[in-house]
């Protein structure tokens, strides 16, 4: 069993239109030695035609931080549908981000909609699911994963997940500098990949699983090292060439 590590940007509301171009034109020259990790940058919205035009010739995939959960056009103001998305390059769309879930009003019905609506539009979803610190604390780590993976499992069926990601996101670990640590990203991904494989064995054995909370350079090794842990969406340390592409070579050699 081999899957290929995946190191995913996810740039949230910053850069601006200089910035991106700036970012991407570094990111692309760095990364060309670090074949063995396939990687992806989730710009804003406004940034995607710029940066498809410089990613087209690449091996940097394109990715959108969110997509609305109705398909093709319609009267829904301030949306962007998964098709808008492919006629721009996208080949990932993040759903489910702990951002969106607790700003936006994005629960696990919507959530899963918005799986369904990136896959209808031939996207891979990188489904984003993960407890706070109170439910840690609360010792209701893999209550929450639970919950949240089976509103998709529900939705969309084990088989979906042939063609998607799912990113372990604990949001205590989001922009905090508080990492988890191996073992606790482990066992976090290893009962993810349980849930899966308790409906389908080889889709759950295939599934690639990212960790995401403050990875940076320093960490990033050891925390691809992990036997589940197949890569990383990145926040902070995508806005930064050097800091990804470090991260990157961590998934490269890993
Ligand atoms: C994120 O935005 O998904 C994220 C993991 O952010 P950071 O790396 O900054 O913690």
């Amino acid at each position: 069993m081999s899957r290929r590590k995946l190191v995913a940007g996810n740039w949230k509301m910053h850069a601006s239109k200089e910035g991106s171009s700036t970012l991407v034109q570094d990111m692309l020259s760095s990364i060309k030695a670090f074949d063995r990790v396939d990687v992806a940058v989730c710009p804003p919205y406004p940034y995607l035609a710029q940066v498809q035009a410089l990613v087209s010739e690449s091996r940097l995939a394109l990715g959108s931080q969110d997509i609305c959960e109705k398909t093709g056009q319609g009267a829904f103001t301030g949306e962007v549908s998964g098709q808008m998305l492919v006629e721009f390059g996208c080949k990932y769309a993040i759903v489910g981000h702990s951002e969106r879930r607790q700003f936006f009003g994005d629960n696990d019905d919507r959530v899963a909609a918005k799986f369904l609506a990136a896959q209808a539009a031939g996207l891979t979803p990188i489904l984003c699911v993960g407890e706070s610190l109170a439910e840690r604390e609360a010792g209701q780590m893999e209550a929450v994963l639970e919950r949240q993976l089976k509103a998709v499992l529900a939705a969309a069926g084990v088989k979906a997940f042939g063609q998607a990601v799912v990113a372990y996101e604990p949001v205590w670990a989001i922009g905090t500098g508080r990492t988890a640590t191996p073992e606790q990203a482990q066992s976090a991904h290893a009962y993810l990949r349980q849930l899966i494989a308790a409906e389908d064995a080889i889709i759950a054995r295939d599934l690639r699983i990212l960790y995401g909370g403050s990875v940076k350079p320093d960490n990033a090794a050891t925390l691809f090292a992990c036997a589940d842990v197949d890569g990383g969406l990145i926040g902070g340390a995508s806005l930064d060439a050097a800091q990804f592409t470090a991260i990157c070579a961590a998934g490269h050699g890993a």
